[in-house]
């Protein structure tokens, strides 16, 4: 097999956990490579320290699977979506969708696979994960009652990684869309076509919160989407809401959404730039009990994180100046450069500015079915905040 040599001394961060090696650190690639075959990886002196699939191309060029000697075959992967599946059976997560893989999270570095009821959507990230998809599916098919399997690779990865990314039904086709319970609401996922795999699984616990203290409030959903934080607030007894995004598709699907619910007529849908639809409402003099922050990711990169919390400050600013007194408000990020102290750091110097006096009620992080690992810090991507203005 394939041998990748670490360069001597290397190895501390990932002997402590981390599966990641970069170029940089690689001595050497003995032997024949393939991009469908794993690589065995030895730290300076030769030792094992485990095995993953290596891709030239990338930077990040090999994430470890495995830190046992054992094959990389079928009956791996099998075992590892298994074991995913066995942590959300145990922990109470599974329901008509939920997050099934989460990459690192899973110890499936390269792999999100998400359930829609009868769906699995299936997201290679990696080289060498698209080059086991078939198993992957086969896996997918046998441990989870699944009927359809859609693949949705994600364009950007594919091209670092060099793979023609996959936007299609594996083998029979299914339905484009799928219709969902979360708590009380149904949604409405667009397999074909959606953001993301179809929809915001990882705010799931964050909507039942923001529900939770939405009665008799009136709502602001910033960058709403599907609008199922406003669903769920409305259903929960808010007074009505007004839901904000820039994309045409994401507001069409909000409005069938919140029909489909029975709250169409409390809510009001408005595509817009929500940096400059909140400045607008600030000047308008309107005021919410309830407001929902819950921007894109504002960088990807780290040498990009000064304009990016720029962009939060400013976002929260005009969003907290929004806040009633006694009001509330849920903010997010989902940048993974943004930890949750710079995050709080940023709402502090927005209230500042705002002149508002603002409590913490609570942190808020991603639903538990995305696994965060303290060893890779990079499995937390979403933080957040509930503020209570005082
Ligand atoms: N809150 C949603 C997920 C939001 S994802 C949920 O719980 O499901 C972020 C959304 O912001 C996307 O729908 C995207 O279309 C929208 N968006 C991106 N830039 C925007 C902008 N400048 N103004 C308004 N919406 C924007």
């Amino acid at each position: 097999m394939t041998r990748l040599v670490l360069k001597r001394g290397r190895e501390g961060r990932i002997l402590a956990g981390h599966p990641w090696i970069y170029r940089g650190e690689v001595a050497e690639v003995v032997g024949d490579w393939r991009a469908d075959e794993p690589v065995t990886v030895l730290d300076g002196e030769g030792r094992f320290i485990g095995r993953g699939f290596y891709n030239p191309r990338p930077s990040l060029c090999c994430r470890l699977l495995t830190r046992q000697d054992e094959p990389l075959d079928r009956a791996f992967f099998r075992r590892r979506l298994e074991a995913a599946l066995v942590y959300r059976r145990q922990a109470g997560l599974v329901a008509s969708a939920f997050r099934w893989v989460w990459s690192e999270g899973d110890d499936l570095a390269g792999l999100v696979v998400d359930r829609y009821g009868p769906v699995a959507v299936l997201q290679c990230l990696t080289l060498g994960m698209s080059r086991v998809r078939p198993w992957l599916i086969e896996a997918v098919r046998e441990l989870g009652g699944v009927e359809h399997v859609y693949l949705q690779d994600d364009p950007t990865a594919a091209r670092l990684e060099g793979f023609e990314p996959e936007q299609r039904w594996d083998d029979v086709t299914g339905p484009a869309e799928v219709e969902i319970q979360e708590g009380l609401c149904h949604f409405l996922v667009p397999i074909e076509g959606g953001q993301k795999t179809g929809f915001y699984l990882d705010q799931r616990e964050n909507r039942g919160r923001v529900a939770a203290l939405a009665k008799g409030r009136r709502l602001l959903d910033a960058f709403c989407y599907a609008a199922a934080f406003a669903c769920h607030a409305l259903l929960a007894g808010a007074s009505e809401a007004v839901c904000l995004d820039s994309s045409a598709e994401a507001l069409a699907l909000a409005r069938r959404t919140l029909d489909l619910n029975g709250v169409g007529a409390k809510a009001e849908c408005r595509e817009v730039n929500a940096f400059d639809e909140l400045r607008r409402l600030d000047r308008a003099g309107e005021r919410f009990g309830l407001v929902v922050l819950d921007p894109p990711p504002f960088t990807r990169r780290k040498d990009a994180l000064e304009a990016a919390v720029r962009g939060y400050k400013e976002i929260n600013l005009r969003g907290l100046k929004l806040v009633e007194p006694g009001g509330i408000l849920a903010t997010f990020t989902c940048s993974y450069h943004v930890t949750q102290a710079l995050f709080e750091e940023i709402c502090w110097a927005a209230a500042a500015d705002a002149g508002v006096r603002v409590r913490v009620l609570t942190a808020l992080s991603q639903a538990r079915d995305h696994p965060v690992l303290l060893t890779v810090p990079e499995t937390r991507y979403l933080k957040g905040v509930l503020l209570e203005r005082v």
